[in-house]
């Protein structure tokens, strides 16, 4: 393991501020946001899955200075974020930047609103890093499963397993939802998110390589429910099929 994992899983979970440096339109429903700067030196990144908590508070909250994790819990009851779980997209720590990923699913979300309106010099604020999903690397293969939220850790996981065999399955709205990885992509085209009809579809139809996978999935919690009951129709073990709610359709928060 590499020194720079071991010091990620010591660093205790934070508090941080930091600006928004720069935005994209990564695809049509999807914002890449960048934050950055000498606010978030000391931050250690695992290298692999890993996840933060949005805290987004209402413009002009009257928040306690300063502003960390103890002083942010003490005024919970007085002045409350909205909190949800992003992944770290890319961590550079040369740079002191990090890239969030944002599925725009509509403004009736406020993360989702958030990132559609974010500018350059919005502080964002978040706690964590919370490292996730270390893969099995003596595995025979990798199964990835997700819809769009998952597309920041399937990019990292990948990136953790160079030359291992990986067979990954994502559900986006369209052609124009694919991003640059080497993953089989299953088009909504118009059906709605959350619903488990396409990605499970695909997954009965797919051909699977030979021996034990390592099983990583996440997305709506009932369409995650839909995948591992299909799995284990194709011979994959339950207990190592355990999905990853990410949302919950109809329901706020992550
Ligand atoms: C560990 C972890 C990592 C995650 N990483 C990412 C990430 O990197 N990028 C990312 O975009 N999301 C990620 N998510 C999912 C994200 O936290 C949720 O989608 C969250 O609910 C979005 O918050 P919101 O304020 O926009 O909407 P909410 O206020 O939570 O929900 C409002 C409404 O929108 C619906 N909704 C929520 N998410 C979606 C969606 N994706 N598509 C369609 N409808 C939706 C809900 O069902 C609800 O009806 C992650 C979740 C977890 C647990």
């Amino acid at each position: 393991m590499s020194t720079e994992r071991r010091r990620a899983r010591r660093q205790p979970t934070k508090l941080w501020r930091a600006p928004v440096l720069r935005t994209e339109r990564i695809t049509p429903r999807m914002a890449r946001i960048t934050v950055g700067g000498p606010q978030i030196d000391d931050f250690v990144g695992s290298g692999t899955d890993e996840n933060v908590m949005l805290y987004l508070y209402e413009p002009g909250a009257d928040l306690p200075e300063p502003l960390t994790l103890e002083s942010a819990r003490v005024a919970m009851s007085r002045v409350r974020p909205y909190m949800r779980t992003y992944t770290i997209s890319r961590h550079d720590p040369a740079a002191n930047e990090i890239d969030f990923d944002f599925v725009l699913h509509g403004d009736h979300g406020p993360a989702s609103k958030w990132a559609s309106n974010a500018a350059i010099g919005d502080e964002v604020i978040f706690v964590g890093p919370s490292p996730a999903y270390q893969p099995d690397l003596t595995a025979a293969w990798h199964l990835l499963i997700g819809d769009e939220t998952a597309l920041p850790a399937i990019g990292s996981i990948t990136r953790a397993l160079p030359g291992a065999t990986i067979r990954a399955f994502v559900e986006v709205e369209d052609v124009a939802e694919q991003q640059d990885l080497d993953v089989t992509w299953v088009h909504r085209n118009g059906v709605p998110a959350g619903s488990s009809e396409p990605l499970v579809k695909a997954l009965a139809a797919a051909d699977f390589p030979d021996g034990k996978p390592a099983v990583w999935a996440a997305g709506e919690r009932q369409v995650m429910q839909a995948v591992r009951e299909v799995l284990v129709e194709k011979g994959i073990e339950r207990a190592s099929v355990r999905p990853a709610t990410y949302w919950r359709l109809g329901h706020a928060g992550s």
